[in-house]
């Protein structure tokens, strides 16, 4: 009777002592499953904050903005204490971050910049800009390694045009790609350009392989290809995939250079056939370190880290912000940096 009573005390004890710990919730608004950079991310992000004593509610959303809405809106009701969301569309969030706020709720923008919002309280990302002038980069070399020294027949693919992101990738491509244009070396054939004219909604790689089967049949049947500016590795197989239907990568068809970002495992296993020329590697688990010391900062009342105070304007205010250095890809690195980092092991991409 006696040790019954010490146990049920003890255990009182022990459960006092985990509510205790428990630093706080943390709601995590992700875009998809559809790509393995978000589960890395959202994996990531619960084994830190858990590591750091929070408790979190991971939430995925397919893509669909009206269910983001309803998580974030679920997240708000049920009272977390901060909410890391990675948008799907930038612009939709503003009533529901109203609410965030008005209830006490801080607000992190998660890699994709929350737009028209006063509530947003900081922003963790990578710098996006750059990620467009390493595509670009990346993209020049391999031309030049594959086909000399030019003119090179060039497409250009953008972003979804309601994620921030995709005009940093893209402008910071063109930062690259411009002047070689304006010098006569790079040919865009088909005069499509600007993210109006290149935008693939939903990051959907279906949508860019039946737009890279368009620009062939319309533009490509007298001329080849050299090289596809692609801003992310889910589209990147699509436009292979079309390039392939016609015939390059076999033959006397060359296999144009063709960018990515995001080194997710199809792509690697592609540039190491080559196929897909380079990808951008961002390591996810910073990203989550990064934004779980941002929370625990918001949490102690303290300033969490940034370096960024100029770049991200929102429509509304410059969300302060802490950008990573985003990693150039390729057959001759890939195995120091994506095996090397530990974040994939080398029978993964084999
Ligand atoms: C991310 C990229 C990703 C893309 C598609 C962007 O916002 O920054 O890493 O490739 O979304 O998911």
């Amino acid at each position: 009777m006696k040790l019954k009573s010490l146990l049920v005390a003890a255990t009182a004890v022990i459960s006092f002592a985990s509510v205790a710990m428990a630093e706080g919730t943390v709601g995590i608004a992700m875009p998809t499953k559809s790509s393995a950079r978000w589960i890395s991310d959202g994996n990531s992000m619960v084994e830190q904050f858990t590591a750091a004593g929070f408790e979190t509610d991971l939430q995925y959303a397919e893509d669909d903005i009206p269910n983001q809405l309803a998580q974030i809106e679920n997240m708000i009701t049920k009272g977390v204490d901060v909410l890391v969301i990675a948008a799907i569309d930038g612009t939709t969030l503003s009533n529901a971050l109203e609410n965030a706020a008005a209830a006490g709720i801080r607000v992190i923008a998660y890699d994709r910049l929350i737009r028209d919002s006063e509530n947003v309280d900081y922003y963790a990302t990578f710098d996006n800009f750059k990620v467009g002038v390493q595509q670009a980069s990346s993209l020049v070399d391999g031309l030049k390694a594959r086909f000399g020294e030019g003119p090179y027949n060039v497409e250009l693919f953008g972003g979804s045009p309601d994620d921030n992101n995709a005009y940093f990738f893209y402008n910071g491509a063109m930062s690259v790609l411009q002047p070689l244009i304006d010098a006569g070396t790079v040919k865009i054939v088909s005069g499509q350009m600007g993210m109006d004219a290149v935008g693939t909604l939903r990051w959907d790689g279906a949508v860019a392989q039946s737009r890279m089967d368009n620009l062939l049949s319309a533009y490509y049947t007298d001329e080849r290809v050299h090289g596809v500016l692609s801003p992310y590795d889910g589209l990147s197989i699509g436009i292979l995939s079309s390039l392939k239907g016609v015939g390059y990568g076999s033959g006397d068809m060359p296999m144009p250079i063709v960018s990515g970002q995001d080194a997710e495992v199809p792509s690697v296993k592609s540039i190491l056939a080559g196929e897909q020329y380079s990808t951008v590697f961002k390591d996810t688990r910073e990203l989550a370190r990064v934004t779980v010391g941002m929370v625990e900062a918001l949490m102690n009342g303290s300033e969490p880290e940034i370096n960024d105070t100029t770049t991200y304007d929102n429509g509304k205010k410059v969300v302060p912000s802490y950008l990573l250095e985003p990693v150039s890809v390729d057959a001759s690195n890939w195995e120091e940096i994506l095996v090397g980092s530990g974040y994939y092991t080398a029978d993964q991409v084999k």
